[in-house]
């Protein structure tokens, strides 16, 4: 197979990591220096799904003239509730916080990510939606995961749907990329099996497709074997969710954070996109639902995805692209082969030719 060039960029990866179970404790250190540099207090932002968890709110050290807010996790990040989020701080006198903390799964590093740009940047998060258009460090950010697998803790990115365009892109630019992480593997003991799974998976699919494509570079080869290679060892043996699992699926997601920086996805995240435009499916089970019509493109990664699930006995919905409207099969069709970039790494230049319109209808209806 002729491989191609990524055209790898100068990349940037995150400012420091700190490493271990319990180190979530480490925060209130790591935020004091931040803290001695200015008069004004730190955001946090938190997952919802700990709303009503006042062991990990006690254990941020949150102080007066600090913010809490709990990121709501119903839907993907629009770009109007980025702004919304940046505008309420700034209405309640957090224009300038001597730091961001994102405390949870990827929807919650997202909102960090973009907040603390578009406070520094000015003007709307639309603005950024694309390569480069960010043009000043943001504020200060942590990252905090309590899910594994997206890799938004490592990315240069921060996705998000602008509902009036249909333009599903996040802000890449090394200005996104968390000055500090906080990878604290006790923290993801907590959340829903199915969620850990389809989260998780996430990391897996990444650098399933980056392996198999024609753009390829040696250090996101070098990244994707690795996390491949951990992702076997948590999903095929024993529980996923046992600690040791979870230490390694934490190093899993950051390293495949790494990879995608770095190369590109395939066949898998097109049709996942079209699912999250058209039926508002979250990115990880969609990738999940996917995978139900991949047999023929990565026939041995297929194979081993559905053993994982059934090895870890978790649950993929099924059926919701049978009985739609003509009019909701092309708008899956627009918004998969949209995606020219990734479909050409797996399929070639002529990606149009296999992928036909009516080729994607059977491939969701197969879901
Ligand atoms: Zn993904």
């Amino acid at each position: 197979m002729k491989t191609l060039e990524t055209g790898v960029r100068n990349a940037r990866n995150v400012g420091r990591y700190l490493f271990g179970r319990g180190g979530l404790d480490q925060l209130d250190s790591i935020l004091r220096s931040r803290r001695e540099m200015s008069e004004n207090g730190v955001v946090f932002f938190v997952d919802e799904y700990f709303e009503n968890n006042s062991n990990l709110v006690s254990r941020l050290s949150i102080q007066s003239g600090d913010r809490l807010k709990f990121i709501s996790t119903v839907h993907e990040p629009t770009t109007d509730y980025i702004n919304s989020l940046r505008d309420e701080l700034v209405a309640d006198g957090m224009a300038a916080p001597c730091a961001i903390v994102g405390v949870g799964g990827g929807i919650t590093m997202d909102s960090a990510k973009a907040v603390s740009n578009l406070l520094t940047n000015g003007g709307r998060a639309e603005d950024y939606q694309g390569w480069d258009l960010v043009k000043i460090p943001g504020i200060y950010k942590i990252g905090v995961p309590t899910l594994s697998g997206t890799g938004a803790e490592a990315t240069r990115t921060c996705v998000m749907t602008n509902k009036r365009s249909g333009l599903k892109l996040g802000m890449n630019s090394d200005f996104t990329v968390f000055d500090q992480i906080v990878l604290d593997p006790d923290l993801t003991a907590t959340a829903p099996r199915n969620q850990y799974f389809y989260t998780g998976m996430d990391a897996y699919i990444h650098c399933i497709e980056s392996s198999a494509g024609y753009y390829r570079n040696a250090i996101g080869d070098a990244y994707s074997r690795e996390t491949i290679n951990l992702c076997r060892q948590v999903f095929l043996e024993g529980d996923m969710m046992a600690a040791h699992n979870r230490e390694k699926l934490m190093v899993a997601s950051y390293l495949g954070g790494c990879a995608i920086a770095t190369s590109y996805v395939g066949v898998v995240h097109p049709f996942s996109a079209g699912l999250s435009v058209v039926l508002g499916i979250h990115h990880c089970v969609g990738n999940c639902i996917t995978m139900r019509a991949m047999a023929e493109f990565y026939p041995e990664e297929y194979s081993e995805f559905w053993k994982m699930v059934e090895l870890q006995n978790v649950e993929i919905p099924s059926g919701l692209c049978k009985d739609l409207s003509d009019d909701q099969y092309d708008r899956l069709y627009e918004s998969t082969v949209v995606h020219e970039k990734p479909l050409t790494n797996a399929l070639g230049e002529d990606f149009k030719s296999i992928l036909t319109r009516e080729k994607v209808k059977e491939l969701f209806q197969s879901m």
